[in-house]
């Protein structure tokens, strides 16, 4: 009676018969998969409340300070249930924190002085980055500030290439930056224990040096985190992951105790560090988006595979594909056409919560060399981890994909993308 129901209700939202029970038979292959999901879910879970009873987190921690913010103690909670969880000696989570790439310009040029070089051993730096660095000549970037940048490319099979990485490492070299995530990227997502084996290679040859990951995507989909593996800082956007889509705005840095002061110094100002930035009653949402994180991410996590099962099953290419263990929540799929990556994308932006009714078109972003295409309806604005979609409209016309706050969202949007592909008769079944 019950399915009937549900059934009922998909048919009332446009999906026809068929989309119905493809995508119903394909979700009942992956049963395992979630199950294994469910379970990094349950104890990052147990481990986020684990840190949060450590650090006695109270009722009067969820209030805000205003002005200075001196003594704001659910901030000082906030912040050590992050170290705790990320296992680190300390923590920033800040809503003065705008972005994510503000997270990782603070914890470069908080930790970089002139002279010294920054090296990437996993090949580009997610887009935004290139401007930070000065990869990409932009006002203000490290480059103009005496700092250098030297980047070592993955192996065609996606290994690192252990041997240039050696011989790039010199005596300015002083932060090593990892993305775990591929991001709108072609090589593999990382690994935490691939991260942990680059970071023991580099500090075998120099262990003074400060390993840096850009954690954006990748945070509770595996049972650890890259700083227990011997990454000295931790970096990361609240309204991905770790916010649980109910932090508004933030970003945290997670690391040693040096490397945070450094931090805090710059985010705010040398001799004041920590002390000062009021929360403004945002703790409450920071703190609970964390508790709601790992399932969160496991929502998210299981919407990518549910897609990932549906379009490889219909002959396009997915990356990761059905099958491959996941260490982001990004999924990709390759559709060759840009008829294709529309219609998906106008599936997506349907099955929102909030302007089901927009349709999405290509527009030219700045910063890009082609049109892209997007579809979001979020209630926090430009939140990833939200069911979201993007596409750049060039070849091989492939659509990234990520979030979804609950998976019978993700799976609802994914349904819906593949009815507009249907209803445009993109695909013959
Ligand atoms: C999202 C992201 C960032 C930061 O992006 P913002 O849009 O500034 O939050 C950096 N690196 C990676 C890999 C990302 O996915």
């Amino acid at each position: 009676m019950s399915t009937d129901k549900l059934k009922e209700y998909y048919l009332q939202l446009g999906i026809d018969e068929k989309v119905y029970n493809f995508c119903s038979e394909v979700e009942a292959n992956l049963k395992d998969r979630f199950e294994e999901i469910d379970k990094i879910a349950e104890q990052n879970q147990i481990k986020v409340i684990k840190a949060m009873q450590e650090a006695r987190f109270a009722e009067e921690h969820l209030g805000g300070t205003t002005g200075y913010g001196y003594n704001d103690a659910g901030r000082e909670a906030v912040e050590e249930i992050y170290a705790n969880v990320f296992g680190t000696e300390d923590a920033l989570v800040r809503q003065q924190i705008t972005c994510g790439t503000h997270a990782l310009a603070i914890a470069l040029s908080a930790n970089l002085r002139p002279g010294d070089e920054i090296l990437s051993p996993v090949g580009k730096v997610y887009d935004t980055l290139e401007g930070v660095i000065g990869v990409r000549p932009s006002k203000g970037s490290l480059a103009e500030f005496g700092i250098t940048y030297k980047q070592v490319d993955l192996l065609p099979n996606g290994d690192f290439d252990f041997e240039n990485i050696k011989k790039s490492i010199n005596e300015n070299t002083k932060l090593i930056e990892i993305q775990r995530s591929k991001g709108y990227d072609v090589r593999p997502t990382l690994s935490v224990e691939k991260i942990g084996e680059v970071i023991k290679f580099i500090k075998d040859i120099k262990p003074d040096v400060i390993c840096m990951v850009d954690n954006c995507y990748g945070e509770f989909v595996e049972l650890i985190e890259p700083s227990q593996v011997g990454a000295d800082m931790v970096v990361g956007s609240l309204i991905k992951n770790p916010g649980g889509g109910l932090a508004p705005i933030g970003g945290y840095i997670c690391g040693t105790k040096e490397c945070i002061e450094n931090c805090a110094y710059r985010l705010t100002s040398p001799g004041l560090g920590k002390e000062v930035g009021a929360s403004l009653g945002v703790t409450r949402d920071i703190a609970q988006g964390l508790f709601l994180a790992p399932t969160v991410t496991a929502a998210a996590l299981k919407g990518a595979i549910f897609a990932a099962n549906i379009y490889e099953k219909l002959g396009f290419k997915t990356v990761p594909d059905s099958k491959e263990s996941r260490h982001d929540i990004i999924q990709a799929v390759e559709f060759g056409k840009p008829e294709l990556i529309q219609a998906f994308c106008e599936g997506i932006q349907a099955a929102a919560p909030v302007d089901s009714f927009v349709t999405p078109v290509p527009w030219d972003m700045p910063g890009y060399d082609s049109q892209v295409i997007m579809a979001a309806g979020a209630f926090v604005s430009g939140a990833s981890i939200e069911l979201s979609a993007d596409a750049p409209m060039k070849e091989p016309y492939a659509v990234y994909f990520q979030g979804g706050l609950t998976y019978p969202h993700a799976k609802f949007g994914i349904m819906m993308s593949l009815q507009k592909i249907v209803e445009k008769g993109l695909i013959v079944w």
